[in-house]
């Protein structure tokens, strides 16, 4: 029980990496505030399950394409959970389109879901957050390297532009013993990408270890992260890709 005591935030965690953070962060013993955009009924057996770990749990409805919503989910957690003290910022989207053809409609949601939304509740979350607090941003291994013509490089862009706002914000907020950093998954069987689905041959084919990962890999560099053991890693990205960029 690590994390006993800590309050977390989780974006975008009614399913796939998200809600296994929100789990593995209640395991330790963290308090759990979750967002998520439609999936109400999915997002109440998340808190249901949080709160199994006896830690106290909220879902609340939070779009990050607005703004708005995005800081409000943050004061939600606040009031709720009495503080702040974990921000994993995992909500994202892909839409796969060449550039050639993406539409302007696709380029803001991806900009706004991917990016945007983290540097708003970055910001919104860093008066809260006090000495030994934590933002673990979820990016891509995409963001290393973009494989294959599947029509990625806005996706990407959106995961790359992560481990530079990571990098900067982690030098930011050093002085006040906060950590800020990047988990880069590989392929992970979820719904935004399943294992067998249209892409899963080959995905598959370009790991060292020959498998999808599941979301516990994820969870469980995440919760690492919120521990006090990696109190001097900020800055960082770390890639959990079964070895697909190595
Ligand atoms: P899923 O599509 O399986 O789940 C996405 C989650 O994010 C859901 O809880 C969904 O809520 C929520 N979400 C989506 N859009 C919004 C929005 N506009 N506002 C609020 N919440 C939203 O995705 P994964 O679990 O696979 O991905 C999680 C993160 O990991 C993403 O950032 C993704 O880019 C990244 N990633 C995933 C990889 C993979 O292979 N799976 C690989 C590399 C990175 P709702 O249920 O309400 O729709």
């Amino acid at each position: 029980m690590s994390l006993k005591g800590k309050r977390a935030l989780v974006t975008g965690a009614s399913r796939g990496i998200g809600a296994a953070i929100a789990k593995a962060l209640a395991t330790e013993g963290a308090d759990v505030a979750i967002t998520y955009e439609k999936s109400a009924e999915a997002a109440e057996a998340v808190v249901a399950a949080v709160k199994a770990s006896g830690v106290r749990a909220v879902a609340i409805q939070a779009d990050s394409a607005d703004v708005r919503a995005v800081q409000a989910s943050v004061e939600k957690t606040v009031a709720e959970l009495g503080g702040l003290d974990i921000l994993v910022n995992n909500a994202g989207i892909l839409r796969l389109s060449t550039v050639r053809d993406i539409s302007l409609e696709d380029i803001d949601a991806l900009l706004n879901v991917n990016v945007r939304a983290v540097i708003v509740a970055s910001k919104t979350a860093i008066p809260h957050l006090g000495k030994g607090g934590r933002i673990i941003n979820i990016g891509s291994f995409f963001a290393d390297k973009v494989p294959g013509g599947a029509g990625l490089p806005v996706y990407a862009l959106t995961k790359s532009a992560l481990t530079a706002f990571s990098q900067g914000l982690a030098r930011e907020l050093g002085a006040s013993d906060i950590t800020v950093n990047v988990v880069q998954p590989g392929s992970i069987d979820t719904d935004m990408n399943p294992a067998h689905g249209p892409f899963g041959e080959v995905l598959r084919s370009i790991t060292a270890l020959g498998r999808y990962g599941k979301v516990e890999d994820i969870a469980n560099i995440v919760t690492f992260l919120a521990d006090e053991k990696a109190q001097y890693i900020t800055g960082a990205a770390i890639t959990v890709d079964g070895g697909a960029n190595a």
